[in-house]
């Protein structure tokens, strides 16, 4: 296959008449300059493909549904239970399928898949004791994105270690060796790979957190409850007791880090961080540090989805900065282009740049629409939504066509499975 992209992203800036070439899903040729009358045009910026690095595809039921009455993260959690409630495989797959075309129209190539939702009511294991972690796959695979599924440990409702109850029964496997027998039966695939979560602090007790093989991320002080709750208990912050459990490194993704204290900052230099701005707004939570954590590779999530659109948290990632502190300027374009495409904190180092031997991944933005027109090249990650994405490849299979999802119809798909 072969594209000519008028302006591509490549490296760290822009290069015009890009020949891209791909064989076996992968860039076997990148040249600037070039002239190519077979190649398949990509107008407008085309950019690697953007990972979206902390999803629950199901929290997205609840768009538009939540903004009826005051409340704060603990009143949302209520609700979001309700609809936790409810998912089957089968319910959970269709609606994780529509919200994975959802993602593939908006550019992500990759999501990271935070997976808690795991036995049926009351805590029963499904005869597949992964029958929902297998629909979350399948869902990725039908949308065309590859998935890390970030299996999550939940065995308390607490910081101190109070029992789970009510829906959060679904979520526990009653033990750390339970947890890591299931995880162990979900094998990766093409496109598919297997990581580690712990949930939180609230929901793993401090004797069982401890270094694993390949990625694992886990909630950090995403409220300050779970600080203060933290300290009673442990007499140090959440950061502080992960540095305790030897949990911080490269390996490790930290997501939110909301609420840090400076030596938390500190010792988080070089554990990756992933921020999810437009859901730390819609919860309330609060605005974290996110320039201080300069020193840790960052990365982009749409959390809760009440947005599907990393052009709109690269830009909040900025933008929230720019309110906390009354400057402009913290973050250039390629930094946040460098977190929308961070790939690696979801264990696929061979994703997100536009290069020879890379995963070819490749999302066209059109620079002609109302909100784009007269956009320079370089700052288009500012002015683009995710209703600019035109085409999209993932791994040289092109699922996004003209704005459209090559394999089904999303907006219907979503419109049936939360009617
Ligand atoms: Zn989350």
């Amino acid at each position: 296959m072969k594209y000519l992209a008028e302006k591509a992203w490549i490296g760290d800036r822009i290069e015009h008449d890009v020949l891209i070439e791909i064989a076996d899903g992968r860039f076997t040729r990148v040249q600037s300059g070039a002239r190519n009358d077979e190649a398949t045009r990509l107008g407008g910026v085309v950019l690697p493909g953007l990972s979206n690095a902390h999803s629950h595809a199901f929290h997205r039921a609840l768009r538009g549904r939540t903004h009826g009455e005051r409340g704060s993260f603990w009143t949302w959690r209520e609700l979001m239970y309700r609809v936790a409630e409810r998912l089957d495989p089968d319910g959970y797959f269709r609606l994780a399928r529509a919200v994975f075309g959802e993602m593939a129209l908006a550019g992500i190539t990759c999501v990271g898949e935070f997976h808690y939702l795991h036995h049926q009511p009351g805590g029963r294991s499904y005869d597949d004791p992964n029958a929902m972690g297998h629909a979350v796959i399948e869902a990725a695979r039908e949308a065309g994105i590859r998935i890390t599924l970030l299996d999550a440990l939940y065995l308390t409702s607490s910081v101190d270690g109070k029992p789970v109850h009510g829906v959060q029964r679904r979520f526990s496997d009653g033990s750390w060796p339970a947890w890591r027998e299931r995880v162990a039966l979900l094998k990766p695939g093409d496109g598919v790979r297997v990581g580690a979560a712990y949930h939180s602090v609230r929901a793993v007790p401090e004797d069982v957190l401890e270094p694993l093989d390949g990625p694992v991320h886990i909630h950090l002080s995403e409220q300050r409850a779970e600080n203060e709750a933290c300290l009673a208990v442990h007499g140090c912050t959440p950061t502080e007791l992960l540095r305790r459990c030897g949990l911080l490194g490269p390996e490790t993704t930290v997501v939110h880090a909301t609420h840090l204290t400076d030596s938390d900052v500190a010792a988080l230099r070089g554990t990756g961080v992933c921020l999810c701005p437009t859901t730390e707004r819609d919860l309330a939570d609060g605005i974290g540090p996110a320039r201080a954590l300069r020193r840790s590779p960052l990365s982009l999530g749409s959390d809760s989805q009440s947005v599907i659109d990393l052009f709109a948290e690269a830009e909040a990632l900025e933008m929230h900065e720019r309110l906390a502190t009354e400057r402009r300027g913290h973050f250039a374009p390629a930094e946040l282009i460098a977190a929308a495409t961070n790939h690696a904190a979801l264990g696929w180092d061979d994703a997100g740049r536009i290069a020879v031997g890379r995963r070819a991944d490749l999302v066209a933005v059109r620079t002609d629409s109302v909100r784009t027109a007269g956009a320079e090249a370089e700052q288009v990650i500012y002015a683009a939504r995710a209703a600019d994405v035109t085409d999209v490849v993932v791994d040289g299979r092109h699922i996004v066509s003209g704005g459209r999802h090559t394999g089904f119809d999303v907006a219907q798909a979503l419109r049936e499975v939360i009617p």
